[in-house]
């Protein structure tokens, strides 16, 4: 068995997907990564502004306790955006987010459907964590949310996928469970949005990984009509 092919069991496996499963080819060309690398190295003042801002950011608390800003990751240009909720401890050291456990399992997320790390972009509501990784509060929200916007603005995606209950709750403005959120094509200011468990849930409770695997197969059909 090839190094790909074992990597793709490996991922497969992480999302409790059976082998014997049905699938269309998913992997990226070689040549749509390489457009993806070749519009991430043309940013724009804007983007580098907006990087430079966010790195500097005082605004909250946060700041404080930071070891560095996690501003996000992929391709600027990209048609999948996916939110999480802030930088845990392996982010914050490494500057960039979804590195850690949760991270990996959202790797295995972004491959059962086709896409690859470098082709989406994925950031977080808050660019900074929590101690302790604990609940983003309201008011860290509000100071860092413009941040958050201006990246949806700069990158326009076709479809944003809200990963766990504060994304989506900060995204949508509502209190509404996340389980009431889930298997429905909801919109961010016109943008399609889908909600789905956050990767660290999944792994606290790998039970609900089939349902995450319907919000994905719902999110690509979303986009499929985008
Ligand atoms: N959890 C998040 O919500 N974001 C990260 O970047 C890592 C873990």
């Amino acid at each position: 068995m090839n190094l790909e092919e074992s990597r793709r069991r490996q991922y497969l496996a992480a999302m409790d997907i059976p082998l014997w499963e049905r699938r269309t080819p998913r992997a990226a060309s070689a040549a749509a990564v390489v457009s993806a690398v070749a519009a991430s190295t043309d940013l724009g003042p804007e983007w580098q502004m907006l990087q430079d801002t966010v790195r500097t950011c005082t605004k909250c608390g946060l700041h404080k306790t930071r070891t560095q800003t996690v501003f996000g990751v992929g391709n600027p240009a990209a048609s999948w955006m996916f939110i999480g909720e802030a930088p845990g401890a392996d982010e914050d050291k490494q500057g960039e987010p979804f590195v850690g456990r949760a991270g990996q399992l959202l790797n295995a997320m972004l491959f059962a459907m086709g896409l690859k790390r470098e082709e989406v972009y994925i950031a977080n509501v808050l660019k900074c964590r929590p101690p302790g990784n604990r609940d983003p509060q309201p008011e860290e929200v509000a100071q860092c949310e413009p941040y958050l916007i201006r990246q949806i603005e700069h990158i326009r995606p076709k479809l944003i996928v809200a990963l766990g209950r504060h994304a989506a709750h900060s995204l949508l403005k509502t209190e509404v469970p996340l389980a009431r959120l889930r298997g429905q094509r909801l919109s961010y200011h016109g943008i399609p949005l889908v909600v789905t468990y956050h990767p660290a849930y999944l792994l606290r409770s790998p039970g609900e990984k089939r349902k995450a695997w319907e919000d994905l197969v719902l999110a690509k059909s979303v986009m499929a009509a985008a």
